[in-house]
């Protein structure tokens, strides 16, 4: 290099990102979630009790809504920030069962309401690259209409997510479910299903096709214990079935898998059901 000459490799490509870092960092103190993977759980708590006792309405995951904005530092044109983030280790262990449910809940409130959390998801990709912290892990059905992630407004890392027709569980789902929150530390197991389910009607009406017939058979039970009514093919029956059959899952988990039953049983990992409504977008969970 050439003495006078600035040596553009001294230039760290970052330094913009690490400007606008820094800028929202202390104007709001929620927007440390984005980078808190690299924080140790003190710090992160720190942070988050610096966010509850500010007044600030914005916790993980949430859109700040708070109508005192000023505390964030969001004033006059500022360019709208995702204040939503990955769970990074620190949330995740601290987190209960029943705050990881009620996170699904809330989520579900905002998509049922239209009103989904912003999100910056290139900043989660790579807030999460290095790793997840998911509050929890949610078996539901292949339908093209039943996205957990978007029923539930969950973002990159938030949750893990099994599908498969008419939500059964299997094997291979009871391994996943482990992996979730043994060894990935999840705190909650939510089965959802959802009204007008295909597989669950398709159970009900007896079909046999390929590999499918052995799928609808898992259903079969709930259609068992559900008293048969006069129109079986009717989505009342059906819908009926699909709850029971959820719960049903539920009891299964449990008798199957002694990791997860533990776990259940110590309080570590909660395990909800919910029925999804497609009209209506609300999940309707089963307490
Ligand atoms: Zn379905």
């Amino acid at each position: 290099m050439r003495a006078g000459v600035t040596d553009d490799s001294s230039v760290n490509p970052k330094d913009s990102i690490g400007i606008a870092t820094l800028w929202m960092t202390e104007n709001c103190p929620t927007y440390p979630f984005m980078k808190m993977n690299s924080f140790s759980a003190t710090i992160g708590s720190l942070i988050i009790a610096a966010a509850l006792t500010s007044g600030c309405a914005t916790s993980k995951n949430a859109t700040c809504s708070s109508p005192a904005k000023s505390h964030c530092g969001l004033k006059g044109d500022a360019p709208a920030v995702s204040l939503t983030a990955p769970p990074t280790q620190a949330v995740q262990q601290a987190m209960t069962p029943a705050e990881a449910l009620a996170s699904l809940k809330s989520g579900n409130a905002r998509f049922v309401a239209g009103k989904p959390a912003h999100r910056d998801l290139t900043a989660e990709r790579a807030a999460t690259a290095a790793g997840q912290y998911p509050l929890a892990v949610v078996l539901s059905c292949i339908d093209s209409r039943t996205s957990s992630e978007l029923i539930f407004d969950q973002g990159i890392g938030d949750s893990f997510n099994a599908r498969i027709a008419g939500n059964v569980l299997n094997d291979d789902i009871l391994g996943s479910m482990e992996f979730a929150c043994k060894a990935a530390g999840a705190k909650l197991i939510a089965v959802v299903g959802h009204t007008k389910c295909g597989a669950v009607k398709g159970a009900c009406a007896g079909v046999e096709m390929g590999n499918l017939t052995g799928l609808l058979a898992k259903i079969k039970p709930a259609e068992s214990a559900v008293p048969a009514s006069d129109d079986k093919g009717s989505y009342t029956h059906v819908d009926a079935v699909a709850q029971e059959n959820v719960r049903l899952v539920m009891v299964q988990i449990k008798e199957r898998s002694p990791i997860l039953a533990g776990l259940i049983r110590e309080g570590k990992v909660g395990l909800v059901g919910g029925m999804y409504d497609l009209e209506s977008g609300k999940v309707k969970f089963l307490e």
